[in-house]
Formats: C-alpha cells, sequence, structure tokens
C-alpha cells in the first residue's frame, strides 16, 4: 500500500462503512502522524429497523464521531444526502469534488462500488453510486472548469483511490498491531450492532473483523490485513 502521502480523505456512504474492517488501517496511519479525515454522505438514518428516521440520523451521526475517535480521526463531516436512495449524478459528484478541494488529500478512500461483494452478493445501491461518484470526483477536483467555485481552487493532488472491501483488492495493509482498535471503533456503532444482532456487540465486531483480517491473510503473505483496490491517478 502507498505509505508516502501526508493527507487522506475517507468518503463513504454511512455510519459504519469504515468500520467493517478498514478504520484498522486508518488507525495505523493515524498512529504513524498521517492526516486522515472522514466525510459521509448520509447520517445512516434508514439504517436501523426499530428506530424511525428522525431518531437514528443524530445517533448515528454520535456513534460515527465516536468511532472516527477511537482511531484517531477527529474531522467527520457530513453531507445529509438521502440514506438508501443516494443518487449518482453531477449534484453528488460536486458535493464530493468540493470536500476534495476543501481537504486537498493524496490519498481517498472509499468503500467497495462494484455489483457485488464477490461472487453473488449483492452490494447496496448506496455503496455503487457513492462508490463511482469517489472515483469521478477525484478526477473533477482538478478541472476548474467542472463545477467551478465550489470548493475553492482546483486540487488535482489526489494520487491513489483506495477502495476498501473490494471483490478485486490489489493493495493490504497489514494490521496485527491495530486490529483491537479497528473491533473498538465498530464497536462505538452500538445501538447500530444491538438493532442488528442479539450477539455481545464486542463479541460480534472482533468475531467480523478477526475473520476479515485472516482471510485476508491466505493472500497477503499470512498476515492480518486489510484491504484495498488502488487506482492510481
Ligand atoms: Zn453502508
Amino acid at each position: 500500500m502507498p505509505d508516502d502521502w501526508q493527507r487522506a480523505l475517507a468518503i463513504v456512504a454511512h455510519p459504519d462503512d469504515l468500520e467493517y474492517g478498514c478504520a484498522a488501517a486508518i488507525a495505523g496511519w493515524t498512529g504513524a502522524g498521517k492526516q486522515v479525515a472522514y466525510l459521509l454522505a448520509t447520517r445512516g438514518e434508514a439504517g436501523i429497523d426499530t428506530l424511525e428516521p428522525g431518531k437514528a440520523g443524530p445517533l448515528r451521526e454520535q456513534e460515527q464521531r465516536a468511532s472516527a475517535a477511537v482511531v484517531g480521526v477527529d474531522v467527520v463531516e457530513f453531507l445529509d444526502h438521502a440514506d438508501g436512495v443516494i443518487q449518482y449524478g453531477t449534484r453528488l459528484r460536486a458535493d464530493l469534488a468540493a470536500a476534495i478541494r476543501r481537504h486537498r488529500p493524496e490519498l481517498v478512500i472509499t468503500l467497495n462500488h462494484h455489483d457485488t461483494w464477490g461472487g453473488t452478493a449483492w452490494n447496496t445501491p448506496d455503496h455503487r453510486d457513492l462508490g463511482r461518484a469517489v472515483l469521478d470526483a477525484a478526477g473533477d477536483a482538478g478541472n476548474r472548469w467542472i463545477f467551478p467555485g465550489e470548493g475553492g481552487e482546483p486540487w488535482n493532488g489526489v494520487r491513489w483511490v483506495a477502495v476498501a472491501a473490494s471483490p478485486q483488492a490489489t493493495h493490504a495493509v497489514d494490521v496485527t498491531d491495530t486490529l483491537e482498535l479497528g473491533v473498538r471503533s465498530l464497536v462505538e456503532h452500538r445501538a447500530y450492532i444491538e438493532a442488528l444482532t442479539d450477539q455481545d456487540p464486542e463479541e460480534y465486531a472482533r468475531e467480523l473483523l478477526t475473520g476479515f483480517a485472516t482471510q485476508s491473510a491466505e493472500r497477503f503473505g499470512g498476515r492480518p490485513a486489510v484491504t484495498f483496490e488502488v487506482f492510481a491517478r
């Protein structure tokens, strides 16, 4: 995984998207003194069946901020697109390009934009639309004639877009030392997890993330890993 960068912006659809694995890699980067900021397209307000959106949104925002803090991220922004019905289009691309211009990251991180998670495990429309828009906005941000004035000066400095949880992973980060921080980061989504499963949140998070990291280890030198599909620019 490229390491010669200082600023990253992680852009995902929902609270918890970064915590299902990626946060362990982010913990390593912030621990090494790099800056990582989060941008969430929605507040995840449609993500808890038993809680109406007006209550779920603020709760999930709070959980996301706590999750981020565990892995050394204190800049967490929300765009207020509608959870579940994010639409790929110029409005979304403009919002993302503006954020990239403001944050000036060298590395942009997002979540799997492919149709599936691998095999026949179908991805969700928000992840597909948002992920594709992030890949596009990394280019839009650098063109002064596209979305002029949005977010300030053009920023053509994104060198890579790294897609977490892609079924076509090309790169990996060794998370031997940070997997536990990743687990604690996911546990912060307590209300969400409690609505999802009867399992103890900590047990749930540890089992799941250890499973992912061990699975990835088979391809990447036997060490627990978080994987990315890296698009160089
Ligand atoms: Zn999601």
